[in-house]
């Protein structure tokens, strides 16, 4: 089956207003000549503080071919909780998707999978879907233990989410030992871990679910490696980290996912 690719650009702690309006500016230049039904769906995720301006870019002139996603959100609706947004409040911006279980989040500010499953519950509750991250590091895929931790981490994120809410969700391969380090993880072996992670999803919620669910790969993806990434059967595009803060690399990785998108 089908499955219309993502290329999803993570800007991390990058840009603040004047910069997220150029770098939009210059992403809407690279693509105004595409037909959208020729593109994959391209997605942008800025810091919380940048999200209106985003969305006020985006609206212009109806761009239609750029979607926006947050990078992080908190499950609970309201309360006393200092420093958190709910998702409630997001959606002011019209965003699609929410980037959940970074690494980086996991890694420096403690979230457990727990945390990412009532994320992932609460996110799709308000009607956006969570592109939910897992991977191993670099220890882990020495052990040997790679495939067993992804398993537990997808099925902690997955769990008590039915199989149509699995379906729309998507789910971003990221390798620590690759983000940011300018090492990309094998074209095979990625594709090898994302139908590993595509046959857990069909065990705990069926074939439509795994079948459907768009599975992106992340960790130093740049223009010269979305040909052959994007040429494996199971990767369904890519979650970009630093290739994204740029108008033209960030262009070049959604050209190289159209053989893809105009299916
Ligand atoms: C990421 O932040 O999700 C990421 C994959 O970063 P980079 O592309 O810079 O490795």
């Amino acid at each position: 089956m089908s499955r219309k690719p993502i290329i999803a650009g993570n800007w991390k702690m990058h840009n603040n207003c004047a910069q997220t309006i150029e770098l939009i500016e210059g992403l809407k230049q690279e693509l105004k000549d595409i037909d959208k039904n020729l593109l994959p769906e391209v997605v942008i995720a800025p810091v919380f503080t940048s999200l209106y301006v985003a969305d006020e870019e985006l609206k212009k002139c109806g761009c239609n071919k750029i979607s926006l996603a947050a990078q992080n959100c908190y499950y609970e609706p309201k309360g006393a909780f200092t420093g958190e947004i709910a998702i409630d409040m997001l959606k002011d911006f019209n965003l699609k998707y929410i980037i959940i279980g970074h690494s980086e989040r996991r890694q420096y500010f403690n979230e457990t999978d727990e945390m990412i499953n009532k994320k992932a519950k609460a996110i799709l509750e308000n009607g956006i879907l969570p592109i939910v991250c897992c991977g191993e590091t670099l220890e882990q895929r020495e052990r040997g233990i790679t495939d067993s931790h992804i398993q537990s981490q997808i099925t902690k994120a997955f769990d008590g989410i039915s199989a149509e809410d699995t379906a729309k969700s998507v789910i971003a391969y990221e390798p620590i030992w690759a983000i940011g380090t300018g090492k990309t993880c094998d074209s095979i072996e990625a594709n090898r871990v994302i139908k590993m992670i595509r046959e857990t999803i069909k065990s705990l919620k069926g074939d439509m679910a795994a079948n459907s669910i768009r599975i992106l790969y992340g960790g130093s993806v740049k223009p010269e490696t979305i040909d052959e990434q994007m040429a494996q059967s199971d990767i369904d595009g890519a979650l970009v980290g630093g290739a994204s803060l740029k108008a033209d690399s960030f262009a070049k990785i959604v050209k190289g996912a159209m053989a893809k998108a105009g299916v």
